[in-house]
């Protein structure tokens, strides 16, 4: 990976809150338009079948779904609208896209012996905006109905308390900091063969975790300083997510040095 982007991890880690940023009511039609990009609910998918590349494809789909379900049946309800179950891999996935413009442009510039700031503003900018999708992805609550407390039918008595999100995102990562370091469980990065269904690979491994997060959570795994598991669990979210992203970044890399089809 070029060398300005390992330089840029300042800005890059200013850039990863950028998107929740924009969810403010003050930025109205901001708020409303990329609200959906930042989870997806898997439960709401099941029996889908792939998910489709295209954001477009996926809406069509969704909405015929919809329109064709039985009046009043749950498959005919609004939460199966594509702005309600989410569309984190198209958000993702299309910042990943501009990541690889810009660095085919940083690429073609530093060939012809041009400048290449502008290029690297862009892909630095990009990298970081990227970073706040694929953290969001490796907690388990971005994945899922159970978001923030679990719904419905609750056999396992798990918590429903409407501060469980932010509890484990924000207070109990920034409180145990020192302890959550992941340094020893990173490795290079390794490319993506097929970089949107690896990424919603990703999304569903994440999801397989909601009932072991709600489990570890009644036991006070993540209470004040938490509990050994409940540190190792945060740990390997966090180094799934890291390890992601330098993947995504190499990938783009790597694919925006290759020919383009029809080049
Ligand atoms: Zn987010």
């Amino acid at each position: 990976m070029p060398a300005f982007l390992r330089e840029a991890a300042e800005r890059i880690g200013y850039l990863g809150p950028e998107p929740d940023r924009w969810r403010n009511r003050s930025e109205y039609e901001l708020k409303e338009a990329q609200e959906p990009d930042h989870f997806i609910d898997l439960e709401r998918l099941q029996g889908f079948g792939e998910l489709p590349r295209s954001r477009y494809v996926y809406y069509r789909r969704l909405y015929e779904l919809h329109n064709s379900a039985t009046p009043g049946s749950p498959a005919a309800a609004d939460e199966m609208l594509p702005d309600k179950i989410g569309l984190q891999p198209w958000a993702a996935l299309e910042v990943f896209d501009r990541l690889k413009v810009a660095f085919r442009e940083y690429r073609s510039l530093t060939a012809a012996k041009q400048p290449s700031a502008q290029a690297e503003q862009d892909a630095i900018f990009y990298a970081g905006w990227l970073g706040h999708y694929v953290a969001d992805g490796s907690n388990p609550m971005h994945t899922s109905i159970h978001y923030n407390g679990w719904v419905g039918e609750n056999p396992g008595g798990y918590t429903t308390a409407r501060d469980t999100h932010s509890n484990f995102e924000s207070r109990f990562v920034s409180a145990n900091l020192a302890k959550l370091r992941i340094d020893d469980l990173l490795h290079d990065p390794v490319r993506l063969d097929h970089p949107f269904q690896d990424y919603v690979q990703y999304l569903r491994d994440s999801n397989a975790l909601i009932r072991p997060f709600y489990e570890l959570e009644k036991k006070g795994a993540f209470r004040a300083a938490g509990t050994p598991e409940g540190v190792e669990f945060t740990r390997a979210r966090l180094a799934a997510g890291a390890q992601m992203l330098l993947n995504m970044w190499y990938t783009a890399w790597v694919e925006s040095g290759e020919p383009r089809p029809g080049d």
